[in-house]
């Protein structure tokens, strides 16, 4: 058996994930395998005929697209003729603008681009990304799934993701059938939550492209490129049949992003001993030959496998940045979560986070883990709060918001109503009241046991047959009193037309302004350039719903005010040797009445005389109230006791045993994790200080064992504790002499 301390580590979320020896020959390699060619480019006449250590004769579909449709040949010769380090440098110096990368990287073919960014090291993929995104303005991507594809849930969890700040909300079905009715009741909720929310319904391409051609969803980015030829056949693909397909969505207003991603080819086994990072290169470059303005890639579902093998995150954010360089809308994955340990996944992200992307994560469950029908996110409903507070932190924009509780209330309900309303005036479906209250209140699908999943099957079935179109869906909440709703549908409507956010990276603002390449570039050009939030989006950002003042912690203790503790008059010096005096804090009584722990005060005083009285001492209550430092109330109160012996009590509930000829700081016992000491220990301490006064050496009490984050918890507590307990110490402030009166009745 292997010692305890590799048994402890074994037990750890890390070793939950799977780590891969690298090996070339199954693609199990993050950058420059062997067997990745030598960049190369050779031009005839304005034809390609030699590329990535391939003749014209021999090159496979992937090679043919991007020869013929993937590379400006004006800039070629220029751009294959620079060193991989100079360009490496241009990408990150601030000098160099966005738009001169963009034009050379236009004329690099794959293999150039990918030995390219693999001289970059992670603190240069930050800058070269803050630099080299399309839009100036990050935002975010969230999905919206449930295991019962409850349509009233699904329009309660649109709305309350727009709430919290998302621009695109992708949903999806476990049941495929369902797919018309999820994407209506996505729909009627972003249109709850906002206008110009783009939603997607990611499904078989096509039903997705009929929900699309109604008018059921907005955007797609379901079409997946990969890059080795084997793996296209095997899906029954080809570039030309990808390509068709994109324009197929773009011809209709629909917005269109692909998705690839490194290590596809790898976890279908067709690498063909190529690296992630090439063959991601070659999708990229595809991506921008058919005609795509986005992609979707860096952790889609094989992020695991590049996870598994050494600089495999790296290569995730620089596939992102390749994306950008192609001068496309980077979609940067965090989507698929790729370890189960809190610290991995932050680590993979937070990079991506601080730089800002067009949409920070391809897909953030804004859903529970259990109900991500795309399997759980790198980013859930479980780590909003953790993700505001990383905003708020490094004071940057990742896209998202805090929520009022009251307001989502409100969204939550009008969305579930909404869905409800326009299901019936459709003759979709029937819901119950207890299904549409459950659905408002709950947190997932499991609270909303009054949901019957053969509702939405039957809703989309109907839809399917009976032609709905999202025309009619505007026309219904208009019917049914969802005048605003029906207004915000038909404005998506209209933007298909005039196909303004078809441009790249466009998404709309909350007033159906399109933000895109065209229309908000992303100008960063060093420090003191680049998007900087508003002062409006500054205080979103800046504002969590955790946040206390001092003023809300005296509203707090003040709720446990009370007048047990009096005061009888000025402390006198004691002369009985059992004397032992409790020295409490100025504001003890005052202003503050229960510790960090929670406990009342008076009940600890109580709990602090009766282990005195169990040794047979008496405990003399006296409020020290020149000082705030624990160390001075306990060496006071010890020159006043006749035993010689105090204890000093802070209201918050840190504690010592002082003695009256020891200095300040240098006390017999300390309990300075107030948040943890129990009424147990206070009695404890009493008996120590009873049995000290008695002259005999008692075992020191232990704090007890905590691995909480005490000072992450308590510390803005403290401060705002300590700045009344100043406020109510005085310089020449005299001791005073307290009594606890009885409780007044129950206990
Ligand atoms: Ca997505």
């Amino acid at each position: 058996m292997t010692v305890g301390r590799f048994r402890f580590m074994d037990e750890q979320r890390v070793n939950l994930d799977g780590f891969a020896v690298e090996d070339a020959t199954l693609g199990l390699l993050a950058f420059n395998s062997p067997a990745d060619p030598e960049p190369e480019l050779v031009v005839v006449d304005g034809r390609v005929t030699r590329m990535d250590g391939r003749d014209e004769s021999a090159f496979d579909s992937i090679d043919t697209f991007i020869a013929s449709h993937g590379l400006d040949l004006g800039v070629a010769d220029e751009a294959m003729a620079l060193d991989d380090t100079t360009l490496a440098r241009m990408i990150v110096d601030p000098g160099v603008p966005r738009s001169e990368l963009v034009r050379l990287v236009a004329g690099m073919t794959p293999a150039k681009l990918a030995r390219v960014l693999a001289v970059l090291r992670p603190a240069e993929l930050v800058i070269a990304m803050t630099k080299a995104r399309a839009r100036r303005t990050p935002s975010n991507q969230a999905h919206v799934t449930n295991r019962s594809d409850d349509p009233l849930l699904l329009a309660a969890d649109a709305a309350t993701a727009v709430a919290f700040g998302f621009r695109e909300v992708e949903t999806t079905v476990p049941v495929l059938g369902d797919a018309p009715s999820n994407a209506v009741a996505v729909s009627i909720g972003v249109a709850v939550g906002s206008p110009g929310v783009l939603v997607q319904c990611s499904v078989e391409e096509a039903l997705e492209l009929e929900m699309g051609m109604r008018g059921l969803v907005s955007y797609a980015e379901t079409v997946s490129l990969y890059g080795t030829e084997q793996i296209f056949t095997d899906g029954d693909d080809t570039p030309w049949s990808k390509a068709f397909l994109t324009s197929a969505y773009a011809s209709r207003g629909i917005k269109m992003r692909v998705t690839s991603g490194g290590g596809a080819e790898a976890l279908m086994g067709g690498a063909e001993g190529c690296s992630m990072f090439y063959l991601e290169a070659r999708c990229v470059s595809l991506a921008r030959a058919i005609g795509a303005q986005g992609v979707q890639n860096g952790g889609i579902d094989s992020a695991s496998v590049a996870g598994s093998v050494p600089g495999g995150v790296r290569s995730l954010m620089a596939e992102n940045l390749m994306v950008m360089l192609r001068n496309l809308e980077a979609c940067t994955g965090n989507d698929a979560l790729m370890s189960e340990s809190d610290v991995r996944r932050t680590s993979r992200t937070h990079p991506i986070f601080i730089a800002g992307t067009d949409f920070i994560c391809s897909g953030f469950g804004s859903i529970q883990r259990y109900d991500n029908m795309f399997g759980p996110s790198q980013w859930n409903a479980e780590d909003i709060d953790d993700y505001l507070v990383m905003q708020r932190d490094w004071g940057v924009d990742g896209g998202l918001r805090t929520a009022d509780a009251d307001e989502v209330e409100r969204l939550r309900r009008r969305a579930a109503e909404a869905v409800r309303d326009v299901y019936r005036h459709l003759g979709l479906a029937e819901f119950s009241d207890e299904w549409v209250e459950q659905a408002i209140d709950a947190a997932g699908s499991k609270d909303v046991p009054a949901a019957d999943l053969m509702v939405p099957l039957t809703a989309a079935r109907l839809i399917r047959d009976t032609g709905i179109t999202m025309l009619d869906v505007a026309r219904a909440l208009d019917e049914c009193g969802y005048e605003r709703e029906a207004e915000r549908v038909l404005a998506m409507l209209r933007a298909r037309v005039d196909g303004d956010y078809l441009q790249t990276a466009a998404i709309f603002t909350e007033e159906m302004q399109v933000l895109s390449l065209i229309t908000d570039a992303n100008d960063y050009a060093g420090p003191g350039t680049g998007y900087q939030p508003t002062p409006v989006r500054q205080h979103e950002i800046d504002t969590v719903r955790q946040q206390r003042s001092v003023e809300d912690l005296r509203a707090e203790q003040a709720q446990s005010r009370n007048n047990r503790l009096r005061v009888v008059g000025p402390a006198a010096q004691g002369h009985d040797p059992r004397d032992v005096v409790i020295g409490v804090s100025a504001a003890t009584g005052r202003e503050l009445w229960v510790t960090l722990s929670g406990l009342p005060v008076n009940d600890v005083i109580e709990e602090l005389v009766a282990g005195l009285e169990e040794e047979g001492c008496a405990g003399r209550i006296v409020r020290i109230n020149d000082t705030i430092d624990l160390g001075r109330i306990g060496l006071e109160a010890a020159r006043l006791a006749g035993s010689g012996i105090a204890i000093g009590l802070q209201a918050k509930g840190t504690a010592l045993i002082h003695r009256r000829d020891l200095t300040p700081l240098a006390n017999l016992e300390l309990y300075s994790v107030a948040p943890t000491v129990t009424r147990g220990l206070y009695r404890q301490l009493g008996i120590n200080a009873g049995r000290h006064a008695k002259g005999s050496t008692p075992e020191p009490a232990r704090n007890p064992y905590s691995d909480e984050a005490i000072e992450a918890r308590y510390h803005t507590k403290v401060i705002s504790l300590v700045a009344i307990e100043r406020a109510c110490a005085q310089v020449d402030g005299a001791p005073e002499t307290l009594e606890l009166a009885a409780r007044e009745s129950d206990s």
